[in-house]
C-alpha cells in the first residue's frame, strides 16, 4: 500500500483504488455522495474484505475510510440515574474497545456478552460496531434489538435518529446516508446471549439469540421481556407475541409456539428453516421457564 497526499486528506492507492481519510462526518458524506456507487464507507474492512476475497463483491475505486472521523470513535454517557445508563457509542468504536470499556461492555452485559461472541480478539480489535449493524447480519443486532438501541446517521447536513427495529425493518433507503453511533439505555434486569452454530469454532451463527428481561421473584413472574433473534441469511427480528406470551406467564408451550411463529422462514446451505425455528424455541422457551421459575 503506498500513501500519498491528495487534497487535503491523505489518500492510499490500493491497487487502482483511492482511499480517502476524512477528518469529519460532514466530509464522509460529501466524498460518498460525490463518488456514489463507486466508493465504499470502510471501517474496521474486516466484513468487507472477506466479500472481496470471496467475490461475494468488488473492491470499488475509492473506500472512504472512517478512522480519523472523532466523535465516530467516542463512547460517551449520556445519562446515568440510580440502576440506569444511557450510551452513545461511536458507528467506528470497535468490539475490543467496547469489550473493555467500563460503561459500554461493563455496565450493559448483554452488549458485553454479545460482543464477545464475535469473532476471535485479533478480529474484535479491528472490526467495529457500526460496521456489523450495517451488514444487517452482524451478531451485535439481535442485542441491540433487545436494548432498544436507537441509530443515529447523517446526510445531507442533518442528523436522524430511528429505532434500530424501524431501521431494520426498512431497506436501506440512501445508500450514503453515514451512520453516527447508537443511543442505548441499560435498566437493571438480566440477561442472556447464545450463538447457535454447526461447532464450536467460528462458522456464521445458524440462529443468534438475544434476551433481556426483569424477573419479579416473588410473583414468579418474568417482566419487560425482551426477545431478539438473527443469524446468517435471516433479517433480525424482535420476537414481540413470545415477549408478550413471557410476560403473561403463559406456559412453556405457549412461548413456544410464539417464538416458532415469530422466526422469519429462511433456509440457507446449513440449517432448514424448520431446524432454525426448532433451535430457537426449544433454547428460548427453556431459559425462560428456568428464569421464572427462579
Ligand atoms: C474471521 C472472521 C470472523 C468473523 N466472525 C464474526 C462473528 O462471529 N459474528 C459477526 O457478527 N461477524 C463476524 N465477522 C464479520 C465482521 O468481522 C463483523 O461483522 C464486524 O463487526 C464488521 O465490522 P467492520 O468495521 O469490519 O465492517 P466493514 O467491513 O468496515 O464494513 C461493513 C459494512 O458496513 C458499512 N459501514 C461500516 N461502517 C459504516 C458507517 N459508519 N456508516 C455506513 N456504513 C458503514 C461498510 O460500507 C460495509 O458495507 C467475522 C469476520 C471475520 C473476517
Amino acid at each position: 500500500m503506498e500513501w500519498t497526499g491528495h487534497s487535503e486528506h491523505l489518500t492510499a492507492a490500493v491497487g487502482m483504488t483511492q482511499v480517502w481519510r476524512p477528518d469529519t462526518t460532514e466530509e464522509a458524506w460529501r466524498l460518498k455522495r460525490q463518488y456514489g456507487t463507486f466508493a465504499s464507507y470502510v471501517a474496521g474492512g474486516t466484513w468487507l474484505r472477506t466479500r472481496w476475497e470471496s467475490g461475494s463483491s468488488v473492491l470499488p475505486p475509492y473506500l472512504i475510510s472512517l478512522d480519523k472521523i472523532a466523535p465516530l470513535q467516542a463512547i460517551q454517557q449520556l445519562e446515568s440515574e440510580q440502576e440506569a445508563v444511557e450510551l452513545r457509542i461511536g458507528a467506528a468504536v470497535t468490539l475490543a474497545a467496547i469489550e473493555s470499556h467500563p460503561l459500554a461492555g461493563g455496565a450493559v452485559p448483554l452488549l458485553g456478552k454479545a460482543v464477545s461472541a464475535v469473532a476471535a480478539p485479533s478480529v474484535r480489535r479491528q472490526a467495529t460496531i457500526g460496521g456489523n449493524v450495517m451488514s444487517r447480519s452482524g451478531d451485535l443486532i439481535p442485542a441491540l434489538l433487545a436494548l432498544d438501541a436507537v441509530i443515529v446517521s447523517y446526510s445531507q447536513g442533518q442528523y436522524e435518529r430511528q429505532p434500530l427495529a424501524e431501521w431494520l425493518a426498512g431497506d436501506g433507503g440512501d445508500c450514503d446516508k453515514l451512520t453516527v453511533g447508537f443511543e442505548l439505555k441499560q435498566v437493571g434486569g438480566s440477561c442472556w446471549f447464545r450463538k447457535i452454530g454447526r461447532r464450536e469454532t467460528f462458522t456464521p451463527s445458524v440462529i443468534t439469540i438475544a434476551c433481556a428481561y426483569r424477573a419479579d421473584s416473588t410473583a414468579g413472574r418474568l417482566l419487560d421481556v425482551r426477545i431478539a433473534v438473527g443469524g446468517a441469511g435471516m433479517a433480525p427480528v424482535r420476537l414481540y407475541e413470545a415477549e408478550t406470551a413471557a410476560e403473561s406467564g403463559a406456559s412453556g408451550a405457549s412461548v413456544y409456539a410464539a417464538v416458532r411463529k415469530g422466526i422469519p422462514s429462511v433456509a440457507d446451505d446449513y440449517a432448514s428453516a424448520a431446524y432454525r425455528r426448532m433451535a430457537a424455541a426449544n433454547v428460548i422457551a427453556a431459559e425462560l421457564d428456568r428464569a421464572a421459575s427462579g
